[in-house]
């Protein structure tokens, strides 16, 4: 489709003006007949998502930053395509603007330097600024998630460390408790820089990005006992920035009994984000535009949360508002980050713990369930999905929401046996172009973006029916911030009260 004219061009006015609040959502009675799973199922077409993705791709093209970063021109202009297409099917949908306000990285400089030689390295969202200069180079075990892989030569050193299965905060807070002075994080695939965020300011040490390639030539020069010495310096600009979630809450069905779907709507800065995660939000609007020919017992509610790549912000931001007698009304949180990712699988969070030893509130297993049936009875296979918190579901969870969810991979390495199961390729991401220039329409599987699709029209039939059978919600005001499933979350709520700054050159 075309690129949106200037007229459709966000202003936080027109959008607030067009949409009116949340209030008591209830309609006694509506004409349409009652949701079928397999109409509602069938009336989702590869086209319509497919639709949805270029726009969204045409309007971070439209912009000079080419990108959907939250607070950007090409994110606000989402979220108003959003809102639009959403008013496009009537009057179905109370239709709520949250605005959020948090700081992101504006500007940054990175550079490294080895043994002389100059390397591609690149900053992570809110990494401290800080220089060093010939300073040695100190290899850390494993994946630098365990204090024992972190030696004591770290002292006063540089720490080198794998990315890969914990966190990048875990990685350098370690190495930092062990003296470092700085660390440098090299990819675990052949994908460019290693590159992400520290979820909010913090006083840990510098950290630049390189490639898989560098590291581990680094990392082999050390073993043979060369001598490695590098220099660095890294600095970045944070400043405020605002956005919007969108909430979309049906206007017929319980509303003490809802069910809620989500997706976030920004990207990062390298490119459009259209697998992550154009993918998920165009899911989640081609059903709920397909929804509005039916009536639903249960309130369906839909949100496509901004700030998400920058530490969950947005859907952490919904959970703090919301009352917790209000979130107690979620029966379920459903997530959908990535579902048409070009080397798929078809992964279902691991709601019951089998796969990864992380389970979820009671509800979060029937979640599973439902969608391995669902899979089952489209004759097409699946992998548990690990239920780490590492989307929008987290905030959720940390609330004691039971929460589900479909993806199809991202910075994972699909194995031997996955291929066996969905074809591609071993040994490297499901989403090669994760988190870079190249995650565009051109890329998207097609075949994933549908199926995950129609898996969730399915789940919107079944509990927009009935939650028979579905566990009753525990209380959420006697479990609240008990969990801690998002390890970003303090970090994020501490960088709230920064309002603008240079960050401190750390110790
Ligand atoms: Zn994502």
């Amino acid at each position: 489709m075309k690129v949106l004219s200037p007229s459709v061009a966000f202003t936080a006015v027109s959008v607030l003006a067009s949409t009116s609040s949340a209030g008591p959502t209830r309609r006694a009675k509506c004409g349409l007949p009652l949701v079928q799973d397999k109409a509602l199922v069938d009336s989702i077409l590869i086209d319509d998502l497919l639709g949805c993705a270029q726009d969204l791709e045409d309007i971070a093209y439209s912009t000079s930053r080419r990108n959907r970063v939250h607070g950007t021109e090409g994110h606000l202009n989402s979220v108003n395509y959003f809102v639009e297409q959403l008013k496009s099917v009537g009057d179905y949908y109370n239709i709520e603007l949250q605005e959020f306000t948090t700081e992101v990285t504006i500007q940054s400089k990175a550079s490294l330097s080895v043994n002389g030689e100059t390397l591609e390295a690149g900053g992570f969202s809110f990494g401290n600024n800080g220089t060093w200069a010939d300073k040695p180079v100190v290899s850390v075990a494993n994946l630098g998630c365990n204090a024992e892989d972190h030696p004591d030569s770290l002292n006063g050193a540089v720490a080198l460390i794998s990315r890969g299965d914990c966190t990048f905060v875990e990685k350098i807070t370690l190495a930092g408790e062990k003296g470092a002075i700085g660390a440098i994080i090299y990819n675990n695939a052949a994908a460019g820089l290693a590159a992400g965020t520290l979820g909010g300011v913090n006083d840990l040490i510098p950290v630049g990005g390189i490639s898989r390639e560098d590291g581990l030539r680094l990392v082999e020069q050390i073993e043979n006992n060369a001598a490695v010495t590098s220099s660095g310096e890294f600095w970045q600009y944070i400043d405020n920035t605002t956005s919007y979630n969108v909430v979309a809450s049906s206007k017929h069905g319980d509303a003490n009994n809802v069910l809620f779907l989500g997706a976030h709507s920004d990207s990062v800065e390298a490119g459009p984000g259209i697998n992550d995660n154009g993918s998920g939000s165009c899911g989640l609007l081609t059903i709920a535009k397909q929804l509005a020919r039916w009536r639903t017992n249960n309130q369906v509610r839909f949100a496509w949360w901004t700030a998400e790549e920058e530490g969950l912000l947005g859907s952490e931001h919904y959970v703090n508002v919301t009352a917790a007698s209000e979130l107690d009304k979620i029966r379920l949180y459903l997530n959908f980050d990535m579902i048409a990712s070009p080397n798929y699988v078809l992964g279902i969070y691991d709601g019951d713990g089998s796969s990864f030893n992380l389970s979820g509130p009671a509800g979060s297993a029937q979640a599973e369930k439902l969608f391995e049936e669902w899979y089952k009875s489209e004759g097409l296979p699946f992998v548990g999905s690990e239920f780490n918190g590492r989307s929008d579901y987290g905030p959720f969870l940390d609330q004691g929401v039971p929460c589900g969810g479909l993806d199809t991979g991202a910075d994972g390495i699909k194995t031997e046996e996955e291929v066996a199961l969905f074809g591609g390729t071993a040994g490297i991401w499901y989403d090669p172009n994760y988190h870079s220039a190249k995650d565009n329409v051109t890329n998207l599987n097609l075949d994933a973006f549908e199926a995950t699709s129609r898996a969730i029209a399915h789940a919107v039939a079944t509990y927009g029916t009935s939650w028979e059978g579905f566990p009753a919600r525990n209380v959420t005001s006697l479990t609240r911030r008990s969990s801690g499933y998002s390890k970003y979350n303090t970090l994020s709520r501490k960088s709230r009260s920064v309002k603008k700054t240079y960050l401190e050159v750390s110790k």
